[in-house]
């Protein structure tokens, strides 16, 4: 069987909305931006209109350190889109930032053989182009 990666999908895009915007904007300077609940003050992560513990509606945007440690992770050695199919096995890792948000990023820098739970990661920037940045988190050397 052949299969040519020229023929690759381009992988999809997110598509930010007005309320989302910020943390997208915030990912091009390389800055962590999350919501924080003007009601309650409780951070949130990822980007929603509603916070989860008090159900208000107001909220504002907070820079916060992207430092943290390995909740989990998962090996995926299937592409769950055909455009990622270069990338197969990536690791995405979940952390628990310091912040008390918990983030899902690719790993960079190192393969799964390296993780452990609790181990301390950073988040870190991939610039895709000059309009879009995505998280990734890397072990903290
Ligand atoms: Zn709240």
């Amino acid at each position: 069987m052949t299969d040519s990666y020229d023929q690759l999908p381009e992988k999809p895009r997110p598509q930010p909305s007005t309320e989302n915007q910020p943390y997208w904007d915030g990912l091009r300077e390389h800055r962590l931006l999350v919501q924080r609940c003007a009601n309650c003050n409780k951070l949130r992560h990822y980007p929603r209109p509603m916070c989860d513990a008090c159900y208000a509606m107001d909220y504002t945007w907070q820079e916060i350190d992207g430092r943290g440690t390995v909740h989990s992770w998962a090996t995926s050695h299937h592409p769950f889109h055909h455009s990622f199919k270069r990338e197969v096995p990536y690791v995405t890792v979940t952390a628990d930032l310091e912040s008390g948000v918990r983030l899902q990023a690719p790993l960079v820098g190192s393969d799964e053989t390296a993780l452990a739970l609790g181990l301390r990661v950073i988040v870190d920037y991939a610039d895709v182009d000059a309009s879009l940045s995505l998280p990734c988190l890397r072990l903290e050397s």
